[in-house]
């Protein structure tokens, strides 16, 4: 740095904190070069909360330079806020980036993992630069990040790239703060970085001078392979080849539920899929995710990718390796899903891989980079117009989400499904990432294992710990161990209370509001199973205003996997003879099986009662599509969607829309919502051969219409005109868009979620809000 220092005169001098996503993203080096173009002095350095800049020169390079540090700023940061006070010039000349313990405790942030970004993709694919085909090239605007990092601070030491010393060249990037690779930590080259290695199924290396052809030939073959990614292992096999994806669902045990689809590029995207402005957007932010979006009826696809609805899960490549297997063009489309028996864990270790996998792949594509965190691929949907997350994990973790009010340190476990827990700490909680299903050990040991991690890079000591009211939870017996393990208080949160003060709290919403809660499951304050709920919610309490009528569920959890018997508790609960002949044929079923169930009812033997409007759509899907039984959760009701697909949102819903009435004493409610009427409206159609898509249309119709009476209703009793909607319902499209349409034009203003999922993946973030509102009074 030179000292020639000028005269003071005319000039001025800032003080200027930024606060966001603004470390290990390349912002010193743009702040550096910024600073240069303009002809300022002064520095710029990391500290606890972001950086700090001192910039001095005359006022117009100094304007200059504060709007273009916004408008400029590196695609993976993110700006929350800029405080700036004027100083007195000292005359200094020159500008340079100050080492970190200069200005104290270095962050504790680390960035989300980011696709491969355009100037390294044109270094990949150029034969005359020294990265040309390299599998691992990054620089600080895009590659992994969450998913290689051991500990804070974010360098290179605490990352597993730490056994990879740099060459020259690379080190000279990395220490060069006009170069895009300037502290790069990952900063790697075919010299001095990972490599990669093909391995046969028993293990054994097949030779290859370029291991990447190897594979694009072993894939064009119909082969599966199991290929080392960022979060984890992906299998992959070509989504065009119907008989290489049957091989993979038998071997996978993954039967119905649908794959997901990398292509090349968007113009590989087009030809799958109807695409609108807003979902190309999606599919090319730096998180790359898996984007549900319409299938074309000629797309060149394997009719078992997707069986039996209309939308197809496509994404983009996001690793060099990825663009790599796509670049001669012999490859069009490739099932890319998370490699491991269903619901389990992804793999992420070489010999974890080799051991799981065994059965399932063909082939390995490993490389010598250690995964240090799971991370499942995200998933995204436009939803009524806008981008919303259906499974949050790589690219999004460990990016915080803004909380309205203070939190203490505090831990929320989520729930059991689908499960990511949450830290809160101060105005912000850090979500983790997709971790699926409780349900096993395996599940918790992932649970324990990005706990401590996530403890360890936000340096949060949980001074209380949330979990949900279900008794039955694993999450819930392990919350309550660990708490009583450290002498911590225990905050218990409603299932539907926690998904309303998500959606709330995401909108900075610290007010009473009308939630309407349309869920699968959902543990009651009652012990019913409650999931179609409008409640008066505040963000530390609610009281039910309106609930779904309740019906059995014959056999309890045997009902979410066969919704036939949730028909039949449905219609018997409506007041229909289910032993009649019509209605035994409707269910598919055999008169003997009715009458088991039946008695099953009768006597309350294994029959919880619920209010799930999820199971509410599985009955109404069972008889109108024949779906007797489903291979994945929501099966049925995501088919009962994707038929009426091309159907008109808008009918003469007449008898199709539930009545509200009275509720009985005793459910803690003020109205209940019947679907008597709904239901012969249902069979009358059905047994009149109205098409089953027009029945699933006027189903939604009905259904949207008769929350949005039991919201307007609610209004009456309260003055309340902001309604949240929230639960895993509302990743149905149609139900989403024909709800806020109908309360917007009952007057409401409408709140739907953004940056949190509707689904369990957001309990632990509501579960955070709620304790904070709680722990605040
Ligand atoms: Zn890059
Ligand atoms: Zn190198």
């Amino acid at each position: 740095m030179t000292q020639q220092h000028q005269p003071i005169r005319d000039r001025h001098r800032h003080g200027i904190l930024v606060r966001g996503v603004v470390q290990g993203v390349g912002f010193r080096p743009f702040v550096y070069r910024l600073a240069l173009e303009e002809g300022l002095a002064g520095f710029i350095g990391n500290d606890t909360d972001g950086v700090t800049i001192e910039v001095e020169g005359p006022s117009p390079a100094l304007s200059s330079f504060l709007a273009r540090l916004r408008a400029e700023a590196p695609p993976l940061s993110r700006i929350d806020s800029v405080d700036l006070r004027e100083i007195p010039p000292i005359g200094e000349a020159g500008f340079h980036i100050a080492a970190s313990e200069v200005l104290g405790r270095v962050s504790t942030g680390i960035p989300a993992d980011a696709a491969t970004c355009p100037d390294c993709l044109r270094e990949l694919l150029s034969p005359a630069d020294r990265r040309y085909r390299y599998p691992f090239l990054n620089c600080t605007n895009c590659g992994p990040r969450y998913t290689i990092t051991r500990r804070i601070p974010y360098d290179r030491p605490q990352t597993s790239m730490a056994c990879f010393k740099m060459c020259a060249a690379c080190q000279s990037e990395y220490d060069d703060p006009a170069n895009r690779r300037f502290h790069a930590q990952p900063n790697a080259c075919w010299d001095c970085g990972p490599q990669l290695t093909l391995l046969s199924a028993d293990g054994s290396l097949i030779p290859a001078a370029d291991p990447v052809a190897a594979t694009i030939n072993l894939l064009a073959d119909g082969q599966i392979l199991a290929i080392k990614g960022i979060g984890g292992f992906h299998l992959a096999v070509d989504a065009t080849s119907e008989p290489a994806v049957q091989r993979l669902r038998q071997r996978k045990r993954r039967y119905g539920k649908p794959l997901a689809v990398m292509v090349r590029d968007l113009t590989a995207a087009r030809l799958l899929c109807r695409l609108t402005e807003a979902e190309e957007a999606l599919l090319t932010t730096p998180a790359r995710p898996i984007v549900l979006a319409h299938r074309r009826p000629d797309a060149a696809i394997a009719s078992s990718v997707a069986p039996g609805i209309p939308w197809l899960g496509i994404f983009l490549p996001y690793a060099p390796l990825h663009h790599l297997l796509f670049a001669d063009g012999r490859l069009q489309a490739l099932v890319m899903t998370s490699a491991n028996l269903s619901e389990e864990p992804i793999a992420i270790h070489n010999a974890e891989a080799r051991a799981r996998l065994a059965e399932i792949a063909d082939a390995f594509l490993m490389h010598d980079r250690e995964i240090l965190q799971r991370c499942d691929d995200s998933v995204m949907a436009l939803v009524d117009g806008a981008p919303q997350l259906i499974r949050r994990a790589r690219g999004f973790v460990p990016l915080g989400v803004p909380l309205p009010l203070d939190a203490p340190p505090l831990l929320a476990v989520g729930g059991h499904l689908k499960n990511v827990f949450a830290l809160a700490r101060g105005r912000f909680v850090y979500q983790s990432q997709h971790l699926g299903d409780l349900e096993n050990l395996t599940g918790l040991d992932f649970f324990r294992e990005s706990l401590d991690h996530l403890m360890r890079t936000f340096e949060i000591e949980p001074q209380a710990v949330v979990h949900d009211l279900h008794p039955g939870y694993l999450s819930t017996t392990w919350a309550k161990q660990w708490a009583a393990e450290r002498g911590l208080p225990l905050i218990a949160v409603q299932h539907h209370h926690a998904h309303i003060a998500a959606c709330m709290a995401e909108h900075s919403l610290d007010a009473p509001t009308i939630g309407i809660s349309l869920d699968g499951t959902g543990y009651g304050a009652d012990g019913r199973i409650w999931g179609g709920e409008v409640l008066i919610t505040q963000l530390g309490s609610f009281e039910r205003f309106a609930h779904l009528a309740y019906v059995s569920m014959p056999g309890g959890d045997a009902a979410v996997k066969e919704p036939w018997r949730m028909a039949l508790g449905a219609l018997h609960a409506a007041g229909f003879d289910v032993e009649s002949e019509q209605i035994v044929k409707l269910l598919g079923a055999q008169p003997s099986e009715v009458r088991v169930l039946l008695r099953m009812i009768e006597r309350s033997i294994n029959s919880p009662m619920t209010s799930s409007l999820g199971r509410l759509f599985d009955a109404v899907a069972a008889v109108v599509l024949n779906r007797r039984v489903v291979d994945y959760e929501a099966q049925a009701a995501i088919e009962l969607e994707g038929i009426a697909v091309e159907e008109p949102d808008r009918f003469e819903q007449g008898n199709y829309v539930p009545e509200l009435h009275e509720a009985d004493e005793g459910s803690g409610s003020v109205a209940v919502i019947r679907t008597g009427k709904l239901w012969k409206a249902v069979l009358d159609d059905l047994w009149r051969g109205v098409p089953a898509r027009r029945i699933a249309a006027r189903f939604h119709a009905g259904v949207a219409e008769g929350f949005i009476n039991a919201a307007a209703n609610a209004r009456i009793e309260t003055d309340i005109n902001t309604v949240a909607l929230s639960g895993g319902c509302m990743a149905n499209r149609r139900l989403a868009r024909l709800l806020r349409a109908g309360l917007e034009e009952e007057g409401f203003t409408v709140l739907q979620h953004r940056n949190v999922s509707p689904g369990d993946g957001g309990l632990s973030y509501g579960q955070a809000a709620v304790a904070a509102a709680t722990l605040r009074l």
